[in-house]
């Protein structure tokens, strides 16, 4: 479901700076090669990350689920200057085409990829994170928030993706029998009564969520 007509997505994305020739080849190669290409951020959502991560400016930023490195690229165009990118994927086969655009786009050392299940990736990374992004799979998106917490200083940034899982966090049906729009609603609701932080839902292509850590 498309939460705005086509059109008003046409006007949005022809009034949003374009993303630059490697970025477009990224997603043109993702969708001839790899499977559910529409896991990928794209124009308008990859220019939200990056103009996030200007306002942010992070040093260290995590990023859980990697995919093709759409995002991590976008959010490496705003990380401070000698800051360094974690990325987390699952699914090994895709290094090969992240390794290609990260060099492409002169991110290689600006960016670290982890190949492994994050759950057991993130204990081992003893870093304090100024900025995560959790775009992983959506059953651990609150063990994903409970175990970084602690890594994060006051003011450090979280920022949630489909959190609005295409409109059915709205269906009862579909929170009763689908896995992934439960564990979503269960983190909205959780971060949303979360005395730590402040948070805001933005109504941005599939919901993000967009947290600040204020107390610990
Ligand atoms: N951030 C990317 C899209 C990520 S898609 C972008 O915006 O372009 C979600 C990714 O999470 C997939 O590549 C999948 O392999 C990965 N993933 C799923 N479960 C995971 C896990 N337990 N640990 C690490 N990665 C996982
Ligand atoms: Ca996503």
């Amino acid at each position: 479901m498309e939460f705005l007509s086509d059109h008003l997505n046409d006007y949005i994305e022809n009034h949003t700076s374009p993303e630059n020739e490697h970025l477009k080849s990224l997603h043109r190669e993702t969708y001839q090669k790899v499977l559910q290409p529409r896991m990928l951020s794209g124009h308008l959502q990859g220019r939200v990350l990056s103009m996030l991560t200007h306002l942010i400016r992070p040093k260290t930023i995590l990023e859980i689920g990697t995919y093709t490195g759409y995002s991590a690229i976008c959010m490496a165009e705003g990380i401070a200057a000698g800051g360094q990118i974690h990325t987390i994927d699952i699914n090994e086969e895709l290094e090969p085409l992240v390794s290609k655009y990260l060099a492409l786009t002169g991110n290689s050392k600006k960016v670290t990829m982890h190949i492994g299940n994050a759950l057991e990736i993130i204990p081992n990374l003893d870093i304090q994170f100024d900025l995560v992004f959790i775009d992983a799979d959506k059953t651990n998106y609150l063990a994903y928030y409970k175990m970084i917490f602690d890594r994060l200083d006051i003011g450090a940034y979280i920022i949630a993706d489909n959190v609005l899982w295409s409109g059915k966090v709205l269906d009862e049906s579909e929170i009763e029998n689908d896995p992934d729009t439960r564990a979503l609603v269960n983190f909205n609701t959780f971060v949303h009564n979360d005395a730590r932080v402040e948070n805001v839902l933005f109504p941005i292509r599939d919901g993000l969520m967009v947290i600040r850590k204020i107390a610990n």
